[in-house]
């Protein structure tokens, strides 16, 4: 597992986040894969705090974030959340079955929200409008985290006041 700490640069794409989160429409309901454990576990693997709900990827995260918004600090019981995009495909769930809360921010765009029903632990969120393919992964989740760091911070209006900016691009709301 040599390559774990390798942080290749992961591009900044502000535009295309903006672009989906302000789109419209309705996203088609689907849950990732749900595949045998291969012979090989990919680079990646993460789990909830209990242990039930396993999952793993390979593919490099993109769109790292840290969201202050409303939704993020109720849904993670924290100051903020990070979380950063996977490729649908790669995203292979090994073990337990995620109970998943459909969420509806002010906006009209919608997510599905997964977590252990369990030990309550949110894992990550899948079908939001205008990221078809990508399922969204909460750092936290992650065995070996190391590496992956955020790359804009977003909802900073929600930021609590003890909380201080980090030296990436700043967004008060959805980055524009
Ligand atoms: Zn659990
Ligand atoms: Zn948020």
């Amino acid at each position: 597992m040599s390559g774990l700490l390798g942080n290749r640069p992961i591009p900044l794409i502000q535009k295309s986040l903006a672009e989906a989160f302000s789109a419209g429409g309705c996203g088609e309901r689907s849950l990732p894969n749900h595949r045998g454990r291969e012979n090989m576990a990919k680079k990646y693997t993460a789990q909830c705090a209990c242990g039930a709900i396993k999952f793993e990827f390979d593919a490099e995260p993109t769109f790292v974030a840290d969201c202050y918004c409303k939704d993020c600090q109720k849904a993670s019981g924290g100051a903020m959340a990070t979380f950063f995009g996977v490729p649908e495909a790669d995203f292979t769930l090994l073990s337990g079955s995620p109970k998943s809360f459909h969420y509806t921010a002010e906006s009209g765009n919608g997510l599905d929200r997964n977590f252990c029903p369990d030990c309550g632990s949110r894992l990550f969120s899948s079908n939001l409008i205008g990221f078809p393919g990508l399922v969204f992964v909460m750092i936290g989740s992650l065995d070996r985290p190391e590496g992956i760091e955020p790359k804009l911070e977003m909802f900073t209006k929600r930021r609590l006041g003890w909380t201080k900016a980090l030296d990436i691009p700043q967004f008060p709301a959805m980055p524009s």
